[in-house]
């Protein structure tokens, strides 16, 4: 590692465990890590026990680096598993404990330096200032609007449904016929309407603005 790598490295780290660890067994782009896998918006997205599963198998990756063990893809996560899953026996434990140090990995110290979900948590929220952002207005009108349109097409649904079968029985006389479905929404204090979707794209009623 160069002097100016060291530098970064230092004055980048926080005071926490994970700025610690980060920087003793030296896990590049960590920060960037977790601060994406938390805040990613999919269904992929990270929870902070799938963070400290994943900074714990970095460390344990980077003590087998050091120690000169070859491993194979997946390997790194079934030794974390086998030493750290609730399923696992403790005699596999203590066998795959015993193994590690064997090869020269100083388990005990690797297992003292793996972090909780807490911890993880803290570090997000507290040193790297990450928080799960709420959705944008944008976005929420957008949402609004996909879920009223859905609504909208199941009362049609119902509604033609409905007509169908009364005209089939006979119990009610009417030609082809269509059915639409408008909700308006008034607004009480100048009385205008509006149907629902006009009133999301125009982001509220106008009578509110000449009052500011
Ligand atoms: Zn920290
Ligand atoms: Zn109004």
């Amino acid at each position: 590692m160069t002097e100016r790598t060291l530098d970064a490295a230092a004055s980048s780290a926080c005071g926490c465990k994970v700025g610690r660890i980060t920087e003793q067994y030296d896990l590049i782009g960590l920060d960037e890590e977790l601060v994406s896998y938390w805040t990613d918006r999919t269904d992929e997205r990270y929870s902070t026990r799938d963070l400290a599963e994943h900074v714990n198998q970095r460390v344990l990756k980077a003590a087998l680096d050091e120690a000169g063990l070859q491993y194979k893809d997946g390997e790194v996560e079934n030794t974390y598993r086998l030493l750290t899953g609730d399923d696992v026996s403790s005699g596999t434990r203590v066998q795959t404990r015993k193994e590690l140090e064997r090869d020269a990995v100083p388990v005990e110290d690797v297992e003292s330096d793996f972090i909780s979900h807490q911890t993880v948590y803290n570090h997000l929220t507290g040193c790297l200032e990450a928080s799960l952002e709420s959705p944008s207005d944008e976005e929420r009108l957008e949402r609004s609007r996909d879920k009223l349109g859905a609504l909208r097409n199941r009362t049609a649904a119902v509604t033609e449904d409905t007509v169908a079968q009364l005209e089939r029985s006979d119990v009610l006389d009417i030609g082809d016929f269509n059915v639409l479905v408008t909700v308006t929404v008034t607004c009480e204090d100048c009385k205008q309407q509006y149907t629902v979707r006009d009133l999301l794209d125009q982001g509220g009623c106008r009578c509110g603005e000449s009052d500011t």
